[in-house]
């Protein structure tokens, strides 16, 4: 037997998803990068194929999966598109993931089983001008008044805010106290006072409806999703799930990089014969796919991680750290195997460049990766 064999269900839903991601997705992601358009019909059509409310439990309208599938199913999205596959992770991972794991049960009742069948689409509003990587930062407040809060402030770089139907907002309601002082808010996107701006173009995963929002919106004490102050773990938390889906799309970036420089390398001739043929290109892809199997061992080891313990930060860090290292290498040597052909506007190899080079820097930068496994290896020594 071998060491790290999926179960038949794992193994099946893998396979759908790969159809569906071949079929559905792949021929539509040069039309979502070129637009930047956020991808509704897709997202539409992911729904019935479970890929929305993945790991939800079934009671909650979800497909009640556990978090190597999930995982295996971005990989296989982002092999077609990462703007796809990085726009399920937020609704999936930072939205509903949050609310059944944090949430009431009114709330769970209004918003899963909408989440998990694609009804609506769920955003998660956490970074701010002078609040990225310092997220514990919030200058938003939220202002005990009567019945609720006034939340004022603003947001930036909110993937999916376009569509949303549903934004969890995260504000300060102790300043001054930084993370022991923030709370997390359940805001329908059509609540009055939040202004919706688009952002200026992005370099990749360009149809993700990132904008920035400005807030000052009243909402009622059902709204807070948990405790009050007690928001940052949350965010923290829902983050955890969020490094693992974007670790399996970094993978996927990288897997389709790899993909596109086997099949150049097989084709292009020069000095009369394929450059297959020549050292220089088996090497650079024997590092590709070493490397990219080396983070996909820890990024399923993460999944695990997360299905079996309520913290899994450190084991979610080193996934996301190394698969998106993985993946931006790998996306650079199929440019250079590829050169000009890979260099062409339009070409693949292209588009995957760009796309992974945010899988380095949203849902904490490698930098951040970095602090938290440090911070743990250091403390065990
Ligand atoms: C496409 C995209 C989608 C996004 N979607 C969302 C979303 O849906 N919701 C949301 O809330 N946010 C979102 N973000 C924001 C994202 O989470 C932040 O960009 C990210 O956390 C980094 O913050 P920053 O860009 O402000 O960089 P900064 O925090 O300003 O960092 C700048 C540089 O300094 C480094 N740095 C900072 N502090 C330290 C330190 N202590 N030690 C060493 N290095 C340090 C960083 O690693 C980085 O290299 C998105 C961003 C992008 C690009």
């Amino acid at each position: 037997m071998m060491l790290f064999d999926l179960t038949n269900e794992q193994a099946s839903f893998k396979q759908s998803i790969e159809q569906f991601a071949r079929e559905v997705v792949a021929p539509r992601a040069a039309a979502i990068d070129e637009s930047g358009e956020f991808p509704a019909d897709v997202m539409r059509a992911a729904a019935p194929q479970g890929l929305l409310g993945v790991t939800i439990p079934g009671a909650w309208g979800g497909a009640g999966r556990d978090y190597l599938s999930y995982a295996l199913a971005l990989e296989a999205i982002a092999t077609a598109s990462a703007t796809v596959a990085v726009s399920l992770s937020v609704t999936n991972s930072l939205v509903a993931e949050l609310i059944a794991h944090a949430g009431r049960e009114e709330q769970r009742d209004r918003w899963l089983r909408r989440l998990a069948s694609g009804a609506s689409i769920g955003a998660f509003a956490l970074s701010e001008p002078d609040a990225g990587t310092d997220a514990a930062n919030q200058k938003t407040t939220a202002v005990k008044s009567s019945g609720g809060y006034r939340i004022t402030g603003r947001k930036v770089w909110v993937a999916n805010a376009e569509a949303a139907a549903v934004v969890i907002v995260f504000a300060s309601t102790r300043p001054g106290f930084r993370g022991e002082g923030v709370t997390a808010f359940l805001v329908p996107m059509d609540a009055p006072g939040i202004t919706r701006t688009a952002r200026a173009d992005s370099l990749g995963v360009r149809g993700l409806g990132c904008m920035d929002l400005e807030l000052d919106i009243h909402v009622g004490d059902d709204h807070v999703l948990g405790e009050v102050d007690r928001g940052f773990g949350l965010a923290m938390w829902a983050l955890q799930g969020g490094r693992v889906a974007i670790a399996a799309q970094a993978l996927g970036i990288g897997q389709a990089a790899l993909g596109e420089a086997i099949a150049h390398a097989g084709q292009r001739e020069q000095f009369g014969q394929p450059i297959a043929n020549y050292q220089a290109i088996q090497w650079m892809i024997a590092d590709m796919a070493t490397e990219l199997d080396a983070a996909r061992l820890l990024t399923w080891k993460a999944a695990a991680a997360r299905d079996l313990q309520q913290d899994c930060a450190f084991e979610a860090s080193m996934a996301k750290l190394a698969a998106a290292e993985a993946g931006h290498k790998a996306a650079d040597k199929a440019m250079q195997i590829l050169a000009s052909a890979g260099y062409r506007r339009g070409s693949v190899v292209e588009r995957l460049f760009r796309d992974v080079r945010a899988t380095e820097i949203y849902q904490g930068t490698s930098e951040a990766q970095r602090m938290i496994i440090a911070a743990r290896v250091l403390a065990d020594a």
